[in-house]
């Protein structure tokens, strides 16, 4: 799955969520306002690894599992872990 990073943090530009095909890139949770959201996270159940968020994103913050820079290997498990508790 793909997987969004620290760049995000305060960023949230929402062009991404638009362009995914599956709709798998969530702004909020329900109950939270898109103020509040620090970031926004991708569903890794749900993604296809189509590719096409990553050039969306103006401040470069999404990246294939595989290619995700080292110092943000935590987001992995922030963006999964969003969705457990949805
Ligand atoms: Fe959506 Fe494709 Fe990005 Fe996965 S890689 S989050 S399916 S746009």
């Amino acid at each position: 799955a793909y997987v969004i990073a620290q760049p995000c943090i305060g960023e949230k530009d929402t062009a991404c969520v638009t362009v995914c095909p599956v709709d798998c890139i969530h702004p909020t949770k329900s109950e939270e306002s898109f103020e509040a959201a620090e970031m926004l996270y991708i569903d890794p159940a749900s993604c296809i690894d189509c590719g096409l968020c990553v050039d969306e994103c103006p401040v470069k913050a999404i990246f294939p599992q595989e290619d995700l820079p080292a110092e943000w290997a935590e987001f992995i498990g922030r963006n999964a872990d969003y969705f457990k508790t949805v």
